[in-house]
């Protein structure tokens, strides 16, 4: 277990997508911290894990909608590790309707939760990477920034942004050695798709020209090559990890 080794802050790590990068990411050596919000038993078996495999990992409950919660854990986390090498901002919800139907509240809960969390985030560490002369900031998205889906006017409303976010953001701060990237997933194989019924799920399973879901080690891979030096001259760019779909 290196505790000394660059570390990587992910929000969102409990579960799904943000659990395959922590995992993977550990197991590169990084010393991982990752949030939460609810699913305490779960964070609390991924750093057993981790650390069982000689690996340093640790779990936060931290809404990072939430401007208070955020800047408390990260003072807190910079005093300790000092500059994040890398930030993913992963947390992501759906909730899903019709926008004739959408209330005010689904509205703002998945624009909280999705976006107001990136500038949170970001805006709290950034200062310590540009102090530090390098770093690395991924943004989820989604294939749902490119591709129409019905009832999800407010989730698309959030993936969207983040590829215009990361390409501003890219060159704020490039001179500083900061990096920033995207990465937009398409159907990924987690708790999210549960909602999708299984006849919806049969079509949409028939327009990926891979013939599968996708993993969280997939998308966990291609940001362990981002961070790693083959990403070192990669900025302002979006990777499109949806096995052909939106070929
Ligand atoms: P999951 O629902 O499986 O996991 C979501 C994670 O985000 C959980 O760890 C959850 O914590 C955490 N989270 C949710 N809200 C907050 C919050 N306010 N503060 C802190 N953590 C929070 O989602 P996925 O793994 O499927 O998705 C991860 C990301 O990937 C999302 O941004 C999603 O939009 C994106 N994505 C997913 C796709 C898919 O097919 N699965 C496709 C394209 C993009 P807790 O367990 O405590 O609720």
């Amino acid at each position: 277990m290196n505790i000394n080794a660059p570390w990587v802050f992910v929000s969102g790590g409990s579960r799904g997508i943000g659990k395959g990068i922590v995992k993977m990411l550990a197991a590169q050596n990084y010393h991982m911290v990752f949030t939460y919000k609810s699913s305490i038993d779960e964070a609390q078996t991924l750093c057993q894990e981790i650390k069982q495999q000689g690996h340093s990992c640790e779990g936060h409950q931290c809404d990072v909608s939430n401007a208070k919660e955020v800047s408390t854990l990260s003072a807190e986390l910079i005093s300790r590790h000092g500059s994040p090498y890398a930030i993913i901002n992963n947390a992501g919800i759906t909730q899903d309707a019709l926008l004739i139907n959408m209330k005010e509240e689904e509205w703002h809960n998945v624009i909280s939760t999705n976006l107001s969390s990136v500038y949170l985030v970001n805006h709290t560490f950034l200062p310590e990477m540009i102090m530090a002369g390098e770093g690395c900031i991924i943004h989820m998205s989604s294939v749902t920034a490119f591709k129409a889906n019905s009832g999800q006017v407010n989730y698309a409303a959030t993936k969207a942004a983040m590829i215009g976010i990361t390409r501003s953001l890219a060159v704020e701060v490039g001179r500083f050695n900061v990096r920033v990237n995207t990465v937009a997933p398409g159907l990924i194989d987690t708790e999210m798709l549960n909602h999708i019924p299984a006849p919806h799920r049969k079509k949409l399973l028939s327009n990926i020209p891979l013939g599968r879901l996708g993993s969280v080690e997939d998308i966990a891979m291609t940001i362990n090559f981002l961070l790693s030096p083959g990403g070192r001259y990669i900025t302002g760019q979006t990777f499109v990890i949806d096995g052909g779909m939106t070929a």
